[in-house]
């Protein structure tokens, strides 16, 4: 059975979505190819390796440098239900370790670069399954990055012994010399080099009531001619909001996962060709789609998280050039945000709220869009953008009904 990685990604970690370049790494990753991911402190890069530890036949080996680091990242991984272990100096079951690795009993092996080297440790692999060699703090392995250790040096024969397993390395911190050199000695492309930062400048977000939305649509689409993603909340307002617009002339397709996979196919194969469809579809669509020239992507309805917004508006524009990002949205939406919580299992309400809750303040808020998009993945983004539309054309003031705080705390 083939594992879905938005279930696996929802269940196990309890994320509504990726964050940033999660998603292509990962992609890549379940495809065998080797990757180099520079991505921020805090931007989630050992869910890049953990997820597909879980999704990928075999065992991941994790090569870490600091045993403090590897027991915190075990115990996290451990608490999701990953079936993980370390072999460090400081761990008494060496022997079940290596008993669970040969009999495929583990998802995830932390190791520490001198034992990973080791010819040892390279005949335990050699009797197990291996799915995946994860380098963390990749730019140790470089002499011009700040913590250059010669270990990180030694698992180059250890990865071209076991050329068929994909090789992952990761790094927060590494300038143009460092990550050419982490390329260079780990054996990885340069196609297979993906840096994050989370801005997207070229899309441009705007926010708007919703009011009319089949005509506030069709305007969206008479001024936005290339390809466009309408995300709409329920199967049933896809058909619906997808007929309004075909009715404007325009090729239009709908995606959801009640449709037959047959049609489906034609459905994304159609839009992929396309110049100018627009797909209407539910968030079903966009995992591992990658089409570049996306020009605009609206959101019917509030989406699920800031996670999900950023994701899922983020398949606008993947070519650089200018792309939008409409959301239309309406109080009831938090109204119904809030009955849905409150059906939810008591431990999960507190989680749901806050994530409603940065939605109410990114689409009230009179203040630039990006810099609260930004500051929700950790980033100090300035003040105003200049490129979303409360800093293009500043409000006069804020609307004092403050619709969606009211509903939080009604
Ligand atoms: P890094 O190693 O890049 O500094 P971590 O892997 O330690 O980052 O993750 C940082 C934090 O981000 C963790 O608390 C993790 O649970 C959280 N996180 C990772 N991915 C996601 C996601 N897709 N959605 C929400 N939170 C995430
Ligand atoms: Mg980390």
């Amino acid at each position: 059975m083939r594992p879905d990685i938005p279930t696996l990604l929802h269940d196990i970690f309890g994320f509504p979505g990726f964050r940033g370049v999660q998603e292509q790494v990962v992609g890549r990753v379940m495809e065998g190819q080797a990757t180099l991911a520079i991505m921020p402190t805090g931007a989630g890069k050992s869910l890049c390796y953990q997820l597909p530890s879980v999704a990928l036949e075999g065992c991941c080996v994790v090569i870490s440098p600091l045993i403090a680091l590897m027991h915190d990242q075990l115990r996290a991984a451990q608490a999701v239900g990953i079936r993980a272990a370390s072999l460090t100096s400081v761990d008494a079951d060496w022997r079940e370790t290596q008993d669970r690795l040969r009999s495929g009993d583990l998802d995830l092996l932390y190791v520490a670069p001198e034992r990973a080297s080791g010819e040892g440790f390279r005949t335990l692999l050699r009797s197990a399954r291996i799915a995946l060699f994860a380098i963390d703090e990749a730019h140790c392995v470089s002499e011009w990055g700040h913590d250059f250790r010669p270990d990180y040096r030694l698992l180059r024969p250890l990865l071209d012994e076991f050329a068929h397993v994909p090789r992952l390395a990761l790094t927060a911190t590494a300038d143009a010399h460092t990550r050419e050199d982490i390329l260079v000695q780990l054996g990885i492309p340069r196609e297979g080099m993906i840096i994050a930062g989370f801005d997207r400048p070229n899309i441009r977000y705007a926010v708007h009531p919703r009011d009319g939305l089949p005509r506030q649509l069709a305007d969206l689409a008479a001024a936005n001619p290339g390809p466009g993603i309408v995300y709409a909340p329920t199967r049933a307002a896809t058909e619906k909001l997808a007929d309004g617009l075909a009715r404007t002339g325009r090729p239009v397709r709908v995606y959801h996962a009640g449709l037959d996979p047959q049609v489906r196919a034609a459905n994304q194969a159609a839009f992929i060709a396309s110049e100018d469809m627009v797909m209407v579809a539910t968030i079903a669509f966009g995992m591992g789609i990658d089409k570049p020239d996306v020009r605009f992507v609206a959101h019917a309805g509030l989406p699920k998280s800031i996670e999900g917004y950023y994701q899922e508006s983020g398949r606008a524009g993947r070519d650089g050039e200018p792309a939008q990002a409409h959301l239309y949205w309406g109080a009831e939406d938090f109204a119904r945000a809030r009955q849905r919580i409150a059906e939810l299992d008591p431990t999960r309400q507190q989680g749901e709220r806050a994530r409603i809750a940065a939605l109410g303040a990114l689409v009230e808020t009179g203040t630039c869009r990006r810099a609260i998009l930004l500051r929700h993945f950790g980033e100090s983004p300035p003040a105003t953008c200049g490129n979303c539309d409360n800093c293009m054309s500043p409000p006069a003031s804020i609307d004092a009904t403050q619709t969606a705080q009211k509903f939080l705390s009604a």
